[in-house]
C-alpha cells in the first residue's frame, strides 16, 4: 500500500504555522479530551487537533471497516491491535480529507467545526496502555561513557556490548505522559565505600534522553521477528525521558541489573509518530565491527535522522538547552532491538513499548544524561540563570524535543516535559 499521506508536496486546508511540529505529512496520533467530552483518539494538524470518534461519527471512516468504539476510547491499543494496513490506510484516509484540493469535509463548515478543535482548548493524556517495557542500553557512546567513569576507560565496553544489544525489562505501570509531574524518589544509597548505606530522597536525579517505540501486534511465543520483518511489527515512536536515581542506581544494581533507581518514573510525549511518517527520514546506522551474528543483520537503511534536544528549565527561570543529540546515533537500530528481543521466542503483543536507551552523541554537548553531562558531577552546567546543575533539583522542568526534517517537511514529536517535586 502506498504512504500517499507522507507526499511532501501536499497542503492541508487547514492552516499549519511554518515551523510547526504538526505538517499534515505527520498525523501523530494521541488520546485528548475536550471539555465535557470523554477521551477519545485524535490526530494533530497544525495547532488543531481532529476527532477521529468524530469522523467517525459523520461516516467519514466508514471505508476503514474500523469500529467506532476503537476511536471512542482513552487508548490508542484497539486501534494499534488492528496492524500496519488500517492504520496506514487510516493516516491516508485523514491526509486525503485535510488535503488542501478535497472539498468532502472542507465543504460541510458545520461538520468541520464538530471535528477540529484547538490543540489549546483540550487536554492531552497517556496515548498507550503501556503492556510491557523494555529498555535498552544501545548508544555506543553513552555505554563507553558510563564505563568509562565507573570502570575502566580501557576497556569502557563491557565484552558482550557490541555483540547483543543489551537491555532489561523495565516498569509499566509509571510510564507517564508529559505535564505529569514526578516526586523525587527515595531510597537505599551507600555514598561512603567503607561505611554502611542510608535511607533518603535521592541526591544524584538524572533524565535520560530517549526515544521509544510503539509495537503491533507481534507473533505467537515461540516464535521471533526478523529485522526484515521488524519495521511490520512498530506503529510508532515517542520522546522518552527514562528518569533515574544514579546513588539508588550504583548501590542496586549487582548483578541482576537496574530495579528502583527506574522504576519510580518514565515520562513519553503524548503524540505518537508513526513509523510511516518517519520513513522519509531513514538514513545508514554506524558500522557494526564486529559483525553481529546472523540474526541481527539487516539490510537497508535502518536508522532515522532525528534531531533531539533537552532543555532545563528551574522554577520562575528560564531554560536552557543542555544537550543536541540525534536519533541517528544509536549503534543497535530498533529492527536490531526487536529481533533480538523476540530471538529466543518471546512475544510481544500490541501496546508495549521498546526505549532505545541513552542518546548520547560523540561530542560533549551532545551527551543524554546529566551523568554524562557534568561527568559524574564533577563538571557542573552552567545555566543561563547562573545556577549551576550536577543533576536534576526540586523544582527544575525537564523538557525534551524532537524532530526530522527534510525537503521542506518538519516531522516534528512535540515535548516531554516533566516537573520535579519534592521527596512525598
Ligand atoms: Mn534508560
Amino acid at each position: 500500500m502506498d504512504i500517499r499521506a507522507n507526499d511532501p508536496k501536499r497542503k492541508s486546508w487547514v492552516d499549519v504555522p511554518s515551523g510547526s511540529d504538526f505538517p499534515i505529512q505527520n498525523l501523530p496520533f494521541g488520546i485528548f479530551s475536550a471539555a465535557n467530552n470523554e477521551k477519545r483518539i485524535g490526530v494533530a494538524l497544525g495547532e488543531k487537533v481532529i476527532d477521529l470518534a468524530g469522523l467517525s461519527q459523520l461516516g467519514y471512516l466508514t471505508d476503514l471497516n474500523v469500529e467506532h468504539s476503537v476511536f471512542l476510547s482513552d487508548q490508542l491499543n484497539g486501534l494499534i491491535q488492528l496492524g500496519k494496513s488500517t492504520t496506514r490506510a487510516l493516516r491516508n484516509r485523514i491526509s486525503d480529507l485535510f488535503a488542501a484540493d478535497n472539498n468532502e469535509l472542507k465543504g460541510n463548515a458545520e461538520h468541520v467545526k464538530a471535528v477540529l478543535h484547538n490543540q489549546s482548548d483540550i487536554k492531552l493524556h497517556m496515548p498507550i496502555q503501556v503492556g510491557d517495557y523494555t529498555d535498552f542500553y544501545s548508544s555506543k557512546e553513552h555505554a563507553t561513557n558510563v564505563g568509562t567513569m565507573f570502570r575502566d576507560p580501557d576497556n569502557a565496553l563491557l565484552p558482550n556490548w557490541l555483540h547483543i544489544p543489551v537491555g532489561y525489562h523495565g516498569r509499566a505501570s509509571s510510564i507517564v505522559a508529559s505535564g505529569t509531574p514526578i516526586h523525587r524518589p527515595k531510597g537505599q544509597q551507600k555514598p561512603k565505600e567503607d561505611e554502611p548505606p542510608v535511607f533518603g530522597p535521592c541526591k544524584l536525579l538524572d533524565f535520560e534522553l530517549e526515544m521509544a517505540f510503539v509495537t503491533y501486534p507481534g507473533k505467537e511465543m515461540g516464535d521471533s521477528i526478523s529485522t526484515s520483518e521488524a519495521e511490520d511489527h512498530i506503529f510508532g515512536m515517542c520522546l522518552f525521558n527514562d528518569w533515574s536515581a544514579r546513588d539508588i542506581q550504583k548501590w542496586e544494581y549487582v548483578p541482576l541489573g537496574p530495579f528502583l533507581a527506574k522504576n519510580f518514573a518514565s515520562s513519553i510525549s503524548p503524540w505518537i509518530v508513526t513509523l510511516d511518517a518517519l520513513e522519509p527520514f531513514k538514513v545508514q546506522g554506524p558500522e557494526q565491527d564486529p559483525k553481529p551474528l546472523p540474526y541481527l543483520n539487516y539490510e537497508g537503511n535502518k536508522s532515522y535522522d532525528i534531531a533531539l534536544e533537552v532543555g532545563i528549565l528551574p522554577e520562575n527561570s528560564e531554560e536552557t538547552v543542555v544537550c543536541n543529540s540525534n536519533f541517528k546515533y544509536m549503534y543497535w537500530n530498533m529492527a536490531q532491538q526487536l529481533a533480538h528481543h523476540t530471538v529466543n521466542g518471546c512475544n510481544i503483543k500490541a501496546g508495549d513499548m521498546l526505549a532505545s536507551g541513552t542518546i548520547s552523541g560523540p561530542t560533549k554537548d551532545s551527551f543524554g544524561s546529566m551523568l554524562e553531562l557534568s561527568w559524574k558531577g564533577t563538571q557542573p552546567l552552567t545555566l543561563k540563570d547562573g545556577s549551576e546543575r550536577k543533576f536534576i533539583q526540586d523544582g527544575d522542568t525537564v523538557i525534551m524535543r524532537g524532530h526530522a526534517e527534510k525537503n521542506g517537511v518538519k516531522i516534528g514529536f512535540g515535548e516531554v516535559s516533566t516537573k520535579v517535586l519534592p521527596t512525598k
